[in-house]
């Protein structure tokens, strides 16, 4: 029993600023940052900036605001967006991409959200009247729907040079690129260099309540800072919310490492017994996807293991997604497992 504590495995979202983070929200110096006076912000920006190797950055509300803004920058309306087939921007932003920048989206089909050079050839579209124009090639770091998998840094290479040789720019979502830098040891910098653009997310494993930091070269960010505008997400005193930012860039980044090995360890528990298809044998990062083989479906198994005080959360394609992050711990895993022990024993006998 997970007696009256809740162990929320439902997503890396599922944090509560701690204590030292909300004393740097607290204590945060702020002005106003439509006039680029809010020095807190001013530092967020110019850290991202240099952790992703990029002239300059912004901060936005959220990543999906990372993602849109991003789009409306690299095309015009009636654009060719080319992503993998899981991609958030596909899948889990409202339809924004034709809503916002107007654009047509191209999804890839893909191995945990990773495809190559020959996909980008296949999908570009011949010069000619009739054609859309293709604009963007868009990858994920790591990739969310596919179970937290890693683009490697040869992959990330052979794409971008692709797709620029072809005239296509790179837009990278790295919601949780640092994720990928712990578990690859490559640097952030050096996955997002073949990029044009590329984003941080931190309210995933970061712990922060609110926000994403978009960066690229100060021409493109010039123009984000216009977008920002009109879509509202330009704040006035946004010094305390970033604040929350370079403490956890500070503080939150080497520990992700807890969470990939916690996620191994209840892949691991959870594997074996029996019911459960993981679906990637080796987990990557700090995400787990699920695939029920018995009589219960994924909605089933995680109503069931809500009421033992364990969420997980019913994904795509059927599955069980469960994701760690820093309000969870190593023993949480072995209560989350025996938790879902019992549900599959009770849906059996
Ligand atoms: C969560 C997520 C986003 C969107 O970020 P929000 O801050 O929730 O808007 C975009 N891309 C990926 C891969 C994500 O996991």
């Amino acid at each position: 029993m997970a007696g009256n504590r809740v162990i929320d495995l439902s997503s890396d979202t599922s944090t509560r600023p701690g204590l030292g983070m909300r004393k740097a929200m607290a204590e945060a110096e702020v002005g106003d940052e439509q006039s680029a006076a809010d020095p807190t912000t001013n530092a967020l920006q110019e850290r991202v900036a240099d952790l992703l190797g990029k002239e300059a950055a912004v901060f936005l509300p959220s990543g999906t605001m990372c993602n849109q803004i991003a789009l409306l920058v690299h095309c015009r309306p009636g654009d060719e967006v080319m992503a993998a087939d899981v991609a958030h921007i596909f899948t889990s932003e409202a339809g924004g991409a034709s809503t916002f920048a107007g654009v047509q989206t191209w999804p890839l089909a893909s191995k945990r959200g990773i495809f190559g050079p020959a996909d980008v050839v296949g999908a570009v579209r011949s010069a000619g009247r009739h054609s859309p124009r293709s604009r963007l090639v868009a990858l994920e770091q790591t990739v969310n729907r596919g179970g937290g998998a890693v683009w490697p840094l040869a992959a990330i290479e052979a794409v971008a040079d692709t797709a620029r040789q072809r005239g296509l720019s790179v837009h990278m979502d790295g919601a949780r690129i640092l994720n990928a830098q712990v578990a690859s040891g490559i640097s952030a910098k050096r996955m997002a260099a073949p990029c044009d653009s590329v984003w941080l997310d931190l309210s995933k494993g970061l712990g922060c309540p609110v926000g994403g930091v978009l960066a690229g070269s100060r021409a493109f960010i010039d123009e984000a800072w216009n977008w920002k505008h009109r879509m509202g997400g330009a704040m006035r005193q946004s010094g305390v919310l970033a604040a929350a930012g370079l403490y956890a860039l500070e503080h939150n980044v080497e520990r992700l490492a807890e969470d990939h090995a916690n996620a191994r360890r209840l892949a691991e528990l959870i594997g074996k017994l029996g019911d459960l298809r993981v679906m990637n044998p080796q987990v990557e990062t700090n995400i787990v996807f699920l695939e029920p083989r018995g009589e219960q479906g994924a909605l089933e198994i995680v109503a069931a293991l809500a009421k033992r005080g364990v969420r997980m959360g019913a994904s795509y394609g059927g599955m069980i997604r469960a994701v760690t992050h820093l309000d969870v711990t190593a023993e949480d895993m072995d209560v989350a497992a025996a938790a879902m022990a019992e549900v599959l024993r009770q849906a059996r006998s």
